[in-house]
């Protein structure tokens, strides 16, 4: 079982062809435990040769997988899947380790992740193309699916084993060779994720991992061999990869920030609304891309709302997150840590009324800042606008339904958005005219299924096909459609 004190110190190597091996660059970076700030890994800051040298082993493999018919290819997903759940308490704590959050979140992330290889295993059935027998005399149309050949996943630091396993299960399953690029702040779970692929049987060469950062990410860019790119990660990093991949003629999803916004109305509950809010926008140190970072609430309500919020927040328990009970654990590094002091230091200069402060739970052991609440915050004011991805949360006050729809639509985000409420009017009127691709009713966080896409709107997405869902087998795949005439036979 993985602890800190076996990890530490352990310098990383590429995976490469099925085997483990060094960047050709001598740099390396730390990688800290950000609860307790200890090194646990260096991690290779790698070369675009590292990633030409990937891209030309992932090629030459799929060249051979892709011939591989695809119910064999979901057998080694079938595989990888029961091996997953036999490791699941490992990862999820390797998960905490590297990333900070608790353990309880952690293995919630690993299932999520094992719901993706479950999706995925379904590839015969979602790769079936559509036919008609008759589009003219003696004519009928098939269309077929193929992969694409080898595609590039780059990843954020936030869900080191869900965002990955939203990408490269599906691709592999339908036949596609795959480069993985980790976050360099948490590397070490995608290890313990290619092993376990080959000890499913997985074919050398058709996963691999180039460890790095901007050179890394520039290489996945520009190499010519490389068809698809799937990006999750901040907005500026986003639409820059999706400019330039698609510069590049590639095919590019790119899942960027988020600023998610609550709508609690005069007749929700209010106890259940912070119990769900409290974990939206805390649990995971807020750094969710579909945290609560903006509470929308009428103005009805909106004190015995705030009474209740601080009640519970006062409550919540920091600390390391392999601790029993921790909720809250630290940020990802010191420069996230200083950057939400900042933040906070920015609510108060611009007026909004601060009523739970991080910092006076700001702690030196680890990454930590407390769970901050601001009141009266107002649309101009940079906390309302900027996503801060930390535990920090502010409440506007609002008239009506229409009028929280309308400041939440300002947002130049729109990746999920939830209402609290009892009345369906009020639901179907949310649905209907707010600006976000995943909406919850009555709860906190309404991230959808392996089965269903992960759709954000507006800057929280480039492309056009997002991860998850038939959304994902149709970003893998291309496709053929045979027209073909057979001459009815003569019977004469
Ligand atoms: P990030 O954008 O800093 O990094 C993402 C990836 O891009 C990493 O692998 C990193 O090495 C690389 N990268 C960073 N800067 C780069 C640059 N200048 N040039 C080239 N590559 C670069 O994001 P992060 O801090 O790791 O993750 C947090 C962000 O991810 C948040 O904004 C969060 O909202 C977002 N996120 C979005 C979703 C979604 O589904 N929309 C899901 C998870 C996280």
């Amino acid at each position: 079982m993985a602890t800190a004190e076996t990890l530490t110190g352990q310098k990383l190597k590429n995976y490469i062809n099925g085997e483990w091996v060094e960047s050709k660059r001598t740099q390396y970076e730390d990688v800290y435990n950000p609860a307790t700030k200890e090194i646990i890994a260096r991690v290779p800051i790698s070369t675009v040769e590292d990633v030409e040298h990937a891209a030309e082993v992932a090629k030459a493999a799929f060249e051979k997988w892709k011939g591989v018919p695809v119910q064999k290819r979901a057998r080694v997903l079938f595989n990888y899947h029961q091996l997953l759940t036999e490791h699941k308490d490992e990862l999820a704590r390797l998960i905490t380790i590297e990333n900070g959050k608790s353990l309880s979140e952690a293995q919630g992330e690993v299932l999520r992740g094992i719901e993706n290889v479950e999706f995925a295993a379904g590839a015969p059935s979602l790769m079936m193309g559509d036919s008609l027998s008759t589009i003219a005399t003696d004519i009928e149309a098939t269309n077929y699916r193929y992969p694409i050949g080898v595609v590039g996943g780059i990843a954020p630091f936030n869900f080191p084993m869900m965002v990955p396993c939203w990408m490269f299960p599906m691709a592999i399953a339908v036949g596609n060779a795959f480069i993985l690029k980790p976050s360099e702040k948490t590397p070490l779970l995608t290890k313990k994720l290619a092993e376990l692929f080959k000890e499913a049987g997985l074919p050398d060469g058709v996963f691999n991992i180039v460890y790095g950062a901007h050179d890394v990410v520039n290489g996945i860019l520009d190499h010519p061999e490389i068809k698809a790119i799937s990006f999750v990660g901040s907005k500026p990093v986003g639409e820059y990869v999706y400019k330039r991949g698609s510069e590049n003629l590639k095919r590019v999803q790119a899942l960027a920030g988020a600023k998610n916004h609550v709508i609690v109305l005069n007749d929700a509950d209010v106890e259940e609304a912070v119990t769900n809010i409290i974990g939206s926008a805390f649990g995971s140190a807020g750094e969710r891309c579909m945290a609560c970072s903006v509470v929308t609430v009428e103005e009805g309500i909106a004190d015995k709302f705030l009474a209740e919020l601080t009640k519970q927040t006062k409550n919540i328990k920091m600390g390391n997150g392999l601790d029993d009970g921790v909720f809250l654990g630290p940020v990802i590094r010191e420069e996230n840590q200083k950057r939400t002091i900042g933040y906070i230091e920015k609510g108060i200069e611009e007026g909004a009324a601060l009523v739970c402060d991080g910092r006076d739970r700001v702690s030196d052991d680890g990454f930590f800042v407390g769970p901050t609440i601001f009141d009266h915050v107002t649309t101009d004011m940079t906390i309302w606008k900027d996503e801060i991805f930390a535990p920090v949360l502010s409440i506007i006050r609002v008239k009506n339904l229409k009028e929280a729809v309308e400041t939440t639509n300002k947002s130049e985000f729109a990746n999920g958005s939830c209402i609290f409420t009892s009345n369906a009017s009020s639901i179907r009127y949310f649905r209907e005219n707010i600006d976000a691709g995943m909406l919850g009713i009555n709860l906190g966080v309404p991230a959808p299924m392996a089965f269903f896409p992960f759709s954000g709107w507006k800057s929280s997405f480039f492309g056009t096909l997002h991860a998850n869902g038939k959304d994902s087998v149709d970003f893998y795949t291309r496709k053929k459609v045979v027209t073909a005439r057979y001459k009815s036979p003569s019977f004469e």
